[in-house]
């Protein structure tokens, strides 16, 4: 709906901009491990000065330090900088539908720990879970001896919509939750702060920061799963939408009064290309097909991925008509967007993607317009660890350097008092 009223389009605050300009030093300190004072004016096109001076306020504040000399130019040795690894810790938790995943990293980004619990798919109290994250939580941290004042964040996936601004889990289909007020009830336990969000987000931020989508200003990072769904980069910014459910692109209906979907529609796009659905097609063609194994959804789809490599013509004709399904959601995601990327993620892409991709984008081709598809590069993910618990860890570390800039401006203006 349009507002009757104009938009509050206020100018960035001289904190908001040095704000900015600090994270912009770090990010890039954060990717190429260590620079110079003189790569980072050059990589930020900020000034001489301005890098100068956030730097100077950085390593007074611990967050950066020196790492040695190269010589300069002139000859003069001129200091090599990087990020404090031991400034703090993050931690990022991936609770999926069948495991919960703990990783540990230092403020570089380097994983110094990791743990994993299993969690069978039955119906969960919120309360049971709280209590496998809380005791996982404690044994991650007890690997390496760290103290959990040392962690400066715990970043969470949940699986499902997850309202931000409110810490409520709104809808975890598998375990029949709804509105179950996570955060408040973590963060009595913990007393850390917390960063909660779905995976489609976390997923989104590991690709922008260390995958295919690093320096692409706006992509789709597809999940294909047992769940389907993206995560959205919007000049430069994770898309959230009007209450943090963008990117609930498995729910659009591609067949109208279709197959019933988990989500109480009919005919939606998760209905057909997440794993199982994929399973229903092979039933579908092939009721007795021995590339079924009944409860185990991993192995039929890696069966159905081999059988095809191999000329299989029933697991051909599964992934073809998978293909058929997901080019028609591609391609209004394509056509909406006008992304630069898509980078399509997850198990069942890990699996079934290389032997899909062909048939898969000659259908998107077809069913684009012409102009947003000459502009898209389609990838398989390329991440090797789990994109969700490493980008909740960058979540947490984004906020805490942001933070900390916070603070240490609080702290100067204070201090012109
Ligand atoms: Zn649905």
């Amino acid at each position: 709906m349009l507002s009757n009223f104009p938009i509050d389009k206020s100018q960035p605050t001289t904190r908001d901009i040095r704000e900015a300009n600090r994270l912009q030093i770090l990010h890039q300190l954060l990717l190429r491990k260590t620079s110079t004072r003189q790569e980072l004016t050059q990589l930020t096109g900020l000034s001489n000065a301005t890098v100068a001076n956030l730097i100077a306020n950085m390593l007074e504040e611990g967050l950066v330090v020196e790492a040695g000399t190269v010589a300069s130019q002139g000859g003069r040795p001129t200091a090599i900088l990087a990020v404090n690894a031991s400034a703090g810790a993050c931690v990022g938790v991936d609770v999926a539908e069948t495991y919960i995943r703990f990783e540990l990293y230092d403020l570089t980004l380097q994983n110094l720990a990791e743990h994993e619990i299993e969690l069978p798919s039955t119906q969960k109290e919120p309360q049971e879970v709280v209590n496998m994250i809380v005791s996982g939580f404690n044994t991650l941290l007890d690997q390496v001896g760290l103290p959990s004042d040392q962690v400066v964040g715990v970043g969470i996936s949940i699986p499902g919509p997850f309202d931000h601004s409110t810490g409520v889990s709104v809808f975890a289909p598998s375990w029949g939750w709804r509105d179950v007020p996570l955060q408040s009830v973590l963060e009595k336990e913990l007393h850390i702060p917390l960063y909660m969000d779905n995976p489609l987000k976390f997923n989104a931020l590991a690709e922008a920061w260390f995958g295919a989508g690093r320096g692409v200003e706006t992509m789709a990072a597809v999940v294909l799963g047992t769940g389907v769904g993206v995560g959205l980069v919007i000049n430069g910014q994770l898309f959230r939408g009007a209450s943090n459910t963008a990117g609930e692109w498995g729910h659009s209906v591609i067949v109208a009064g279709g197959r019933p979907c988990r989500c109480g529609n009919q005919g939606c796009l998760e209905a057909y290309v997440g794993a199982p659905g994929i399973i229903q097609t092979l039933t579908e063609i092939d009721p007795k097909s021995p590339l079924l194994f009944s409860d185990d959804q991993t192995r039929t789809i890696s069966a159905i991925a081999t059988a095809a490599e191999d000329g299989d013509t029933t697991a051909k004709a599964v992934v073809y008509q998978t293909a058929v399904y997901l080019s028609a959601g591609l391609s209004s995601l394509i056509n909406i967007l006008n992304p630069e990327q898509v980078i399509l993620g997850s198990w069942v892409a890990g699996a079934l993607g290389s032997v899909m991709l062909p048939e898969l984008l000659e259908l998107v081709e077809k069913q684009s317009l012409a102009q947003p598809y000459k502009s898209v590069q389609f990838t398989l993910s390329q991440m090797k660890r789990n994109p969700v618990s490493l980008g909740a860890a960058t979540l947490v570390l984004e906020e805490f350097l942001a933070s900390a800039g916070r603070q240490a401006s609080a702290i100067r203006s204070e201090s012109f008092r």
